[in-house]
């Protein structure tokens, strides 16, 4: 894969911003961006680009139920600490009817050269999907939409990945993650999904985007569910890593 030159990313996506910054919710004259200067200027402090492989999640991580849960996925990817500016722009993404932030993170996808180094060892990423209720009364998946953006700029089968927003799906109800503790967090997203087409998956090594990483709990489902499918690896690669 190949895509990290994109100056006129602006030229390539339709992208319509407000009239004020998002996160401080200031006017400016000739406002062209969806954030002002300054609070832009604070975001590279929470830029973290990790990729850890040694990421010790869930259980092992917090003691949760007390029992031992097996981590199904190898390794995590995160752009961002979940906290300050960074929490504000992905609340603001998720619940504020703001899908042009999605923007502002696939060109953060395609300018960096360690993404684009680690996600060129996979063959297919899949976004996390999100109830049928939420994606209604949102009007957006907040993760299908960055992949869905991503796949319209790059080639996908030209760059040896392939993006999938509809393999994945959604077969349970479930309640907000972040409403809930540890353990009813496993609760929750167990069972929740399924795969539509798992011949797909097989012998692949399989990229899980999501939002925000926080216990693991929902990545782990899901890559348990692609493992029993025959996946061969599994990275968890994540807008932000939240550790509170
Ligand atoms: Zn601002």
């Amino acid at each position: 894969m190949n895509f990290y030159f994109f100056d006129s990313l602006n030229n390539l996506l339709d992208i319509f911003y407000p009239q004020a910054c998002v996160v401080c919710g200031k006017y400016e004259k000739n406002h062209s961006e969806w954030i002002c200067q300054k609070c832009a200027r604070r975001i590279i402090k929470y830029k973290k680009e990790k990729y850890d492989e040694a990421i010790v999640p869930i259980i092992y991580e917090k003691s949760y139920s007390g029992m031992q849960v097996k981590k199904y996925f190898d390794g995590l990817l995160f752009m961002y600490e979940y906290k300050s500016i960074i929490r504000k722009i992905i609340l603001n993404y998720k619940f504020r009817d703001s899908s042009y932030i999605s923007h502002f993170f696939v060109s953060e996808i395609l300018n960096s050269k360690k993404f684009n180094e680690i996600l060129t060892r996979y063959d297919i990423i899949i976004s996390v999907p999100i109830d049928k209720m939420s994606e209604r009364v949102r009007g957006y998946n907040q993760t299908a939409i960055i992949l869905k953006k991503l796949n319209k700029i790059i080639n996908s089968e030209k760059a040896g990945i392939k993006i999938s927003t509809d393999n994945l799906i959604k077969i349970k109800k479930t309640q907000r993650q972040s409403l809930l503790t540890g353990i009813e967090r496993e609760k929750n997203v167990k069972d929740a999904f399924n795969l539509v087409r798992p011949k797909e998956i097989i012998g692949k090594n399989i990229i899980v985007f999501d939002d925000i990483y926080t216990t693991g709990s929902t990545i782990n489902e899901i890559s348990k569910l692609l493992k029993s499918n025959g996946a061969r690896k599994v990275l968890a690669f994540t807008l932000a890593k939240d550790w509170s």
